[in-house]
């Protein structure tokens, strides 16, 4: 048995009065965000100029400052549970830190700006709940969050509701959030699991994400998209090019890009959805799982749709990959991202020096082998961890207090 963080996350058919208040949620975290942030640009200011005062930086020195103000700045502050201004400060408060992490070195990854103020309708509008009355009701239908009250959920909490019955779950914290018009609850919660060994199971498995497939495995095996998934990558494209025939700024362009957010997020839960089914298959039933090194930095601004998805696909692949290994017992190996796991031959070692990515075919120049691009990638990856498991590498299992995958196969 062990202690695993896990969420659950539900759909919620919320009534009109408790859209406004979820919304009057979320803006409120936002508000006491960027009056946070406001405040720390003042006081730094103030320091700039040679004052001796204290710039609050911490969740609890904000908290303070904000107790301190709240009467005066924001009078209607009490129609608000006071956790929704708690959270808004502990966003910025970790946005500070990763500000200084980073400036001090001390945080590798994509460069971490000042923070910066949040935009109604450009941010993400999301509340966290720690405290109060957080619940799961037992007839597994609704569930209660502070201030906010009863809320039904659009699918059955059963899942939850059965772990919190029999005392293996505790909850933790709420998120309550919105994806285009949807809103959604996720519970943070700390599971009593069982973690198995990997004891039989079969041997290593690559495995490449793609867009035309959702997965090729180096058995062999061709992974599926869900058919309702390219049915909404058609639609994406052409809402996309309706979109930009529209005006700026005009009531169609308007409705438009509120239909593209409602399909993204159809084709991302879609996905989301598939890849779970996967990597569950995976984890257990394989004991050693290869996958590429994806540049997560690198990944977010790209134009191509299809390259997009696909590391969308990827990240959320290695995401669900890196806990349910450790949940299954099973290990996560990542292949360094010089890697040329698409360009070397997977049955003699020829390295190609350039594939585009409209070949859909590999062929081996040295050894003539003819073989579907996906395949032959996925095959790459899996002798990849032979090789790690066969030159003494440390092997590292994902049960550990480390959970980070490895990297292997450095290439000069
Ligand atoms: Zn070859």
């Amino acid at each position: 048995m062990a202690t695993v963080t896990q969420a659950y996350r539900f759909a919620l058919d919320p009534t009109p009065r408790h859209r406004r208040a979820l919304a009057s949620h979320c803006g409120a975290a936002r508000y006491a965000y960027n009056w946070g942030l406001q405040l720390v640009q003042q006081r730094l200011e103030q320091r700039r100029a040679g004052e001796d005062v204290e710039v609050p930086w911490t969740l609890s020195e904000l908290r303070l400052e904000w107790n301190r103000a709240k009467s005066q700045i924001a009078p209607w502050w009490a129609e608000n549970s006071k956790e929704a201004y708690s959270s808004g400060l502990d966003g910025l408060a970790r946005a500070l830190k990763n500000w200084t992490d980073h400036r001090s070195g001390r945080r590798r990854g994509r460069r971490m700006g000042f923070p910066r103020p949040k935009r109604k309708g450009h941010c993400r509008d999301a509340c966290r709940f720690t405290t109060g009355q957080i619940k799961v009701l037992p007839d597994r239908k609704h569930i209660q969050l502070p201030r906010i009250g009863v809320l039904k959920t659009h699918e059955s909490t059963r899942k939850l509701a059965r772990r919190l019955e029999q005392g293996t779950a505790r909850i933790i914290a709420a998120t309550i959030s919105r994806q285009a018009d949807r809103w959604f609850v996720s519970f943070t919660v700390e599971v009593q699991r069982h973690l198995p060994t990997a004891n039989g199971k079969a041997g290593v498995v690559g495995v490449d994400a793609g867009v035309r497939h959702l997965a090729v495995l180096s058995t062999g095996v061709v992974v599926p998209n869900p058919h309702a998934v390219q049915r909404s990558l058609r639609k994406l494209r052409r809402i996309n090019r309706e979109l930009h025939r529209r005006k700026l700024g005009s009531r169609r362009r308007g409705q438009s890009r509120r239909r593209l957010a409602r399909v993204h997020a159809r084709a991302a839960n879609l996905r989301r959805d598939a890849l779970h089914k996967l990597t569950t298959t995976l984890a257990t039933e394989h004991s050693t799982i290869v996958v590429e090194h994806l540049n997560l930095a690198g990944m977010v601004r790209n134009r191509h749709l299809a390259r997009a998805l696909a590391d969308c696909g990827l990240a959320e692949l290695r995401r669900q990959l890196a806990y349910k290994t450790a949940w299954y017992g099973s290990r996560l190996v990542v292949a360094d991202r010089f890697y040329p796991s698409s360009k070397t031959c997977s049955a003699c070692g020829w390295v190609r020096a350039k594939l585009t990515l409209a070949e859909r075919t590999f062929i081996c120049e040295a050894c003539g082998l003819r073989i579907d691009r996906d395949l032959n990638a996925a095959r790459n990856l899996a002798t990849l961890a032979q090789h790690v498991a066969q030159s003494g590498w440390e092997t590292q299992n994902a049960r550990g207090a480390d959970r980070k995958a490895q990297l292997v196969g450095r290439w000069p």
